[in-house]
């Protein structure tokens, strides 16, 4: 028993995932191509899909936003687990990876529930505000370059309507968070999106240690 966060070894993140639903055999694929690529470690962990899914039930979500797509994978389980009215917008800056999720997407049937938008997010999301108007979003997934974590969260925030949760990945950045000799801009990026979240009166949030660690905020109703 332990009234703090368990550190978890290998072997418990194998048990987790072995009383855990196991991965859809689509999202297996996906995730076995994405392992072959330099920057495999951008996907996140099975276990991270899993509580997308539940986020996503729970609050009945029907537009979603993603910022940084990468191979698809999040998106795969977001579309899939919305209801046939969901839409989900991905932005991302790189063709060659989103091609990847393209493919997978199309072998799921979700190409028509999903939007994705090529280019820079700060760009994306501004636009979308414009198109789609503040509070247009139910849910949004933050995943992309750490340097501009607090703009894409404040762009989420606009874009999502009160009661609508944004959720924020590596938030615990492998640990480098703690680490004083890591001053890059990644790492300051996530420093500053923590310390702005958790000061941040206009949200409910929790920081969950899943995963590399992803951030839950509520916009307040
Ligand atoms: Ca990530």
């Amino acid at each position: 028993m332990s009234t703090r966060t368990l550190s978890m070894s290998d072997a418990l993140v194998n048990y987790l995932l072995a009383v855990s639903p196991p991965e859809p055999p689509l999202l297996a694929r996906l995730r076995a191509e994405t392992a072959r690529l330099p920057d495999a470690g951008m996907q996140i962990a099975p276990e991270q899909g899993l509580f997308l899914r539940l986020l996503i039930r729970l609050t009945g979500a029907t537009r979603c936003l993603e910022v940084g797509t990468f191979t698809g994978y999040s998106a795969l389980v977001i579309a899939s687990t919305l209801p046939p009215k969901g839409r989900l917008t991905c932005c991302d800056i790189s063709k060659e990876y989103t091609d990847i999720a393209l493919r997978y997407w199309d072998k799921a049937g979700l190409t028509d529930k999903i939007s994705l938008r090529l280019g820079p997010a700060l760009e994306t999301l501004p636009d979308l505000l414009d198109t789609d108007g503040p509070g247009s979003f139910d849910f949004a997934f933050i995943d992309a370059d750490k340097e501009n974590y607090v703009s894409y969260y404040e762009r989420c925030m606009e874009l999502i309507r009160p009661g609508g949760l944004i959720a924020v990945d590596n938030v615990l950045w492998g640990g480098a968070v703690i680490d004083r000799a890591r001053t890059d801009a990644d790492t300051e990026g996530v420093r500053a999106l923590n310390e702005h979240v958790c000061t941040d009166r206009r949200v409910t949030t929790a920081m969950v240690p899943i995963g590399d660690g992803m951030t839950l905020a509520m916009k307040n109703p």
